[in-house]
């Protein structure tokens, strides 16, 4: 038969592994990405046992094995300089919290795409329209002038989806955006080869710490606006909410010469479409439900979409005459948002859980005093209640399972 291709829109990690899996399975596929290379900026790197299982499902751990990647030892959290509690990995699963570098595992996964002749890759060009005939998205249109007819188009386009808003799909932001100062620094003997993943709380910075893929030092810093205004000398405020050990870092020249100027503060929009599809078109991972930074979930949980993708679009795919592919692809996007929405809203409510728990400790000195001196005997109860949560954050709400 001869089919009209499925357009993927964005080869991050949710469109570059459905392409792939789409097309292992004879389907028709074009990816189109609109950076040249994979060496554009990522902003996460952080996988999950459920991220790692999902990699796994599709046959490519050996791929995260060849990159560079790192393990995440532990997570400890220090308020006030005072150590509170720790928790080591992997925590009951089979595999620990990983950093996987994303250009080069996004880059092979790719690669491995286009040894397959259905499979189509187009880098450095944008779709900038969709077409539409009798009210179904029925093609798109590239920065180049080039138009491609489509059985489907899947925004996989990230949290500022231009699919979104073409196919005038809406986004239920959540409330308060978050802000994240996000920037690696050189690595150092300070930080232990085991690789623990350090949350400090002192005064109005809360700050996390850990050894990234390749070997740098990563600083995610949670501001508010109004906070991040009255920054004027980054590395010494983050020297003075760091016990010793770690101040001396933040005020060598190595450090302070890597971002001369002020790191750049990112705002987040996290939220959620309420409706994923229109006929022709779906979208999926951030597009469909930008996710927070917390606790690494973006990635586990664009991996996961495009499993269930991948099961719902390839049966379809398979049981369809030429004639009746569309109303059986259009019925598929409805069942793939009604399967994934409900793990997505959880995780993002654990998610905003931590938020809050954060933003508690961020708002009073009385509450981190108080847990400090505390902390031999309340250190043990807040560890308990922060591991519970870490289960469904770490292996998702529901099972995903490919099975097509
Ligand atoms: C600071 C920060 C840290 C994070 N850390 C982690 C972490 O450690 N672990 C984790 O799991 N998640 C993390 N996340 C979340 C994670 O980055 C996202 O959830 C994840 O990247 C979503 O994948 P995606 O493929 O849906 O979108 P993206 O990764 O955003 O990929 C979208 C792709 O679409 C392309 N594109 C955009 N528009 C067009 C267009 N019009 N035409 C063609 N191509 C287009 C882009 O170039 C891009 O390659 C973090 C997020 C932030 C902001």
């Amino acid at each position: 038969m001869n089919r009209k291709p499925i357009a993927i829109v964005g080869a991050g990690p949710t469109g570059a592994t459905l392409g792939l899996l789409l097309a292992e399975r004879g389907l028709p596929v074009v990816v189109i990405e609109a950076s040249r290379n994979f060496r554009r900026v990522f902003r996460g790197e952080g996988l999950m046992p459920s991220g790692l299982e999902a990699l796994g499902q599709m046959g490519l751990s050996q791929l995260v094995e060849q990159v560079p990647n790192q393990t995440i030892g532990s997570w400890e959290f220090v308020i006030e300089g005072r150590s509170i509690f720790s928790v080591d990995e992997p925590m009951g699963n089979d595999m620990p919290c990983t950093l996987v570098a994303q250009p080069q595992l996004l880059e092979a996964v790719i690669d491995r795409a286009k040894a397959l002749p259905n499979f189509r890759f187009i880098s450095g060009e944008t779709v900038q329209s969709l077409i539409t005939e009798d009210n179904r998205v029925s093609g798109c249109t590239l920065s180049n002038g080039e138009t491609i007819q489509t059985a489907l188009v899947i925004g996989c386009d990230g949290r500022s989806s231009m699919i979104r808003k073409l196919s005038g799909l809406t986004l239920n932001e959540e409330a308060k955006p978050f802000n994240v100062v996000w920037f690696k620094l050189p690595d150092t003997d300070l930080i232990p080869q085991s690789n623990p993943f350090t949350i400090f709380v002192k005064g109005d910075a809360v700050f996390s710490l850990f050894r990234s893929s390749e070997g740098l030092i990563q600083v995610g810093w949670s501001v508010q606006n109004e906070d991040w205004k009255s920054v004027t000398d980054w590395s010494q405020t983050l020297a003075e909410a760091s016990p010793p050990w770690l101040a001396a870092y933040f005020r060598t020249q190595e450090v302070v010469e890597t971002i001369p100027d002020r790191p750049l503060c990112l705002t987040v929009t996290v939220g959620h479409a309420p409706q994923w599809s229109t006929p022709g078109c779906l979208l999926l991972g951030d597009a469909a439900h930008p996710m927070s930074p917390i606790r690494a979930q973006g990635i586990n949980m664009a991996l996961r979409d495009a499993i269930v993708a991948t099961n719902y679009l390839v049966k379809a795919w398979r049981s369809a005459e030429d004639q009746s592919l569309i109303t059986i692809f259009d019925r598929a996007l409805l069942q793939i948002q009604t399967d994934r929405h409900p793990e997505i809203r959880q995780i993002q409510s654990l998610q905003a859980q931590e938020a809050a728990d954060g933003m508690k400790l961020h708002r009073s000195a009385a509450l981190r005093n108080l847990v400090r001196t505390l902390a031999p005997i309340v250190g043990i109860a807040l560890r308990e209640k922060w591991k519970l949560r870490q289960r469904k954050l770490r292996s998702g709400t529901t099972i995903v399972r490919l099975t097509v």
